[in-house]
């Protein structure tokens, strides 16, 4: 099994401001405040789909069509639980959008999601996918942004993922989008480096879905398979906490 993955884009900052009273990081999760995000807009926020082409992603036809379904059926679910854990409106629109690839031109609260093969920048590392968030210069909030997911999921090999690998991947790189960061800490080993999976954990064996490379629940060493699928794309309640600070930032 291959990592999932999860970097984060690089986002224009130019000196955010610092609300007095925000809060940026808490027992498993933390804001992308370093990248400019401080908060959830309480304005409504739709995510689309860019449609897949056989040459970006070097599936076939059938196999786009496939893969595209899967992230629609995920988008939809990660949608209503971003609603529901955060009162702010997350949809997903039908239809397709175009690409984004710019700060300064994409558009507010749209978070376009698309297939690429290898779409990790620097370095086209195999198996990563890649959110790049974009924040409101007026007052940081998550202004939306791009996903690109990394098509080799759909290819047999290394990279290839499990549907409830799939479901984590997707749900980490929305809560990149609007304005989560990973959640690890330099832990047991304390060894002074947050390595990869080295995150909070519980007697479940679960992992914040924030947790890099990739986490969720069940997903800690000696976490079982039937809990991974059982709870497939479903943001942990670190990262729920990790939400309602985000939320409860645009207003403090
Ligand atoms: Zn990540």
């Amino acid at each position: 099994m291959g990592v999932l993955a999860a970097g984060v884009g690089l986002v224009a900052l130019s000196n955010p401001a610092h609300a007095a009273g925000d809060v940026y990081k808490g027992t498993g999760w933390r804001i992308l405040n370093g990248r400019g995000i401080e908060s959830l807009s309480p304005d409504p926020y739709v995510i689309h789909i860019v449609k897949p082409s056989t040459s970006a992603t070097k599936l076939s036809a059938a196999k786009n069509k496939a893969a595209e379904a899967q992230l629609r059926a995920q988008l939809k679910k990660t949608a209503a639980q971003l609603t529901s854990i955060t009162g702010t409106k997350f949809t997903l629109a039908s239809g397709y959008h175009k690409e984004q690839k710019d700060c300064s031109t994409a558009e507010r609260h749209v978070i376009t999601v698309g297939l690429k093969y290898r779409p990790f920048t620097p370095g086209n590392k195999p198996g990563y996918s890649q959110a790049h968030p974009c924040s409101a210069t007026a007052n940081q909030s998550a202004w939306g942004g791009w996903i690109w997911v990394d098509s080799e999921y759909w290819i047999p090999g290394d990279w290839a993922a499990s549907p409830a690998r799939v479901s984590n991947m997707m749900s980490h790189e929305i809560g990149h989008s609007i304005g989560l960061d990973h959640a690890n800490v330099d832990g047991p080993d304390a060894n002074h480096t947050a390595d990869p999976y080295e995150c909070v954990s519980n007697s479940s064996k679960d992992l914040p879905l924030m947790c890099s490379p990739n986490g969720g629940h069940g997903r800690a060493k000696g976490g079982s398979e039937t809990r991974v699928k059982k709870y497939a794309g479903q943001y942990t309640k670190w990262d729920i906490a990790g939400l309602k600070a985000l939320k409860a930032n645009f207003s403090r």
